[in-house]
């Protein structure tokens, strides 16, 4: 089915009133000016079915969640392909249409077992959210302490395995595409960046208590991303800045993180897109299978038993933090209300700077000529009022 919609289109750097978006295929073929449509649109009316939103709706490209667990009860841990596909089309009714599957610190084979469940799900080609990768957080991470640990299990926190890390990529397929690591933790943990970095896996400095060189040390390696800046990221000191002020500090280095207003206060985030700028920043929700369940209920969370209350995750056995219930656009509502970044910049950093960060820009991240239609229609408010994925409407509110 061709298609066209009329209204505001939210590209990477303005925000065109009154335009048409042409949809053909699975693709975006044309942004036309509302003139120019209106001179041909006796023509459009014949070959494509038109679709008006009101001024107060946003066309904008699908999001792209880098970092999330699960949602509606289930995680991508002990999740199958019935589960996985729930989780999926949870995330497309947010107006999310990529998504990187995330696991927790646990034993090899659970790990393992996870990627290997993604993989099938991600095989079947299922019209819904897409699985573009899979990020394993964990299980070599910092355990010295809570701070640095957070949700994830301590029992089961190694040092860097290269064949370990070997047989998760091998299982996954080309699926791999992040891993979370503490440097620190592993002597000669540079060489293994470099060795992942070559194999077009992201690393990410997280649940981590490395000092600013040992950081700068790991960013030299081609680490460029940091795990939810400020969770599980140890302390800023003014004498000992650590990961935080490193990952602030290095141009090369993007910042996720976690705007959900429990995690992360206001006011940090908004002096972290002064300092970074909005380029560097991915808006993540790192949501656990909290997200979309009724408060009181209880999950399981790699093993451990959390549970939400009042849109906030935690561990049942020590009140800790647990992942988030977040939903991607409900993490750009806050945001925007939070802070002064125009719409356009708001939106990059749930499309394009995460689509860059894993070298799918050519393909997605944005409203450009020749990408894959990919297209989230929001209120004002955020709230997904349709969704499109590589040109079909998958939902409608
Ligand atoms: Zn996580």
């Amino acid at each position: 089915m061709n298609f066209i919609l009329r209204g505001k289109i939210v590209t990477p750097t303005e925000v065109l009133e009154d335009n048409a978006l042409v949809i053909q295929g699975d693709k975006i073929y044309h942004i036309l000016e509302n003139d120019v449509f209106q001179k041909f649109a006796d023509d459009f009316s014949k070959n494509y079915k038109i679709i008006e939103f009101d001024n107060d709706k946003y066309i904008c490209p699908g999001l792209i969640d880098i970092h999330t667990h699960g949602a509606i009860g289930k995680d991508f841990m002990n999740s199958n392909i019935d589960d996985n596909k729930d989780i999926a089309n949870f995330y497309l009714k947010n107006g999310v249409t990529s998504f990187v599957a995330t696991t927790m610190t646990n034993p090899k084979e659970n790990i393992l077992k996870a990627i290997i469940a993604a993989k099938e799900y991600s095989k079947l080609n299922i019209a819904s959210s897409e699985l573009i990768g899979i990020h394993v957080e964990g299980p070599y991470i910092n355990k010295e302490e809570p701070i640095f640990y957070g949700a994830q299990n301590p029992i089961y926190i190694k040092e860097m395995n290269i064949k370990e890390i070997d047989e998760f990529i091998e299982a996954g397929e080309g699926l791999i595409r992040r891993i979370t690591v503490a440097p620190e933790g592993t002597p000669g943990s540079s060489e293994i960046i470099r060795y992942l970095v070559k194999n077009n896996v992201i690393v990410s400095i997280g649940h981590s208590n490395s000092n600013f060189e040992e950081a700068k040390e790991a960013f030299d390696a081609g680490l460029n991303l940091i795990t939810h800046l400020y969770n599980a990221s140890g302390t800023w000191h003014h004498r000992a800045t650590g990961i935080i002020g490193a990952a602030l500090l290095d141009k090369r280095v993007y910042c996720e993180t976690i705007c959900d207003g429990h995690h992360v206060h206001p006011s940090a985030i908004e002096m972290t897109y002064i300092v970074k700028t909005p380029e560097k920043m991915i808006t993540i929700t790192d949501s656990t299978s909290g997200a979309g369940m009724a408060d009181g209920e209880e999950f399981d969370l790699g093993g451990q038993r959390a549970t939400v209350n009042e849109g906030v995750c935690r561990l049942v056995k020590d009140g800790m933090l647990a992942g988030s219930a977040l939903t991607l656009n409900k993490a750009l509502y806050n945001v925007n209300n939070w802070i002064d970044i125009s719409l356009p910049q708001l939106v990059n950093t749930a499309t394009l700077n995460p689509a860059i960060l894993f070298g799918l820009d050519k393909e997605i991240g944005s409203i450009e000529k020749g990408k894959k239609a990919d297209i989230a229609v929001f209120d004002g408010n955020f709230i997904a009022e349709m969704v499109i994925k590589k040109g079909e409407i998958l939902y409608k509110k």
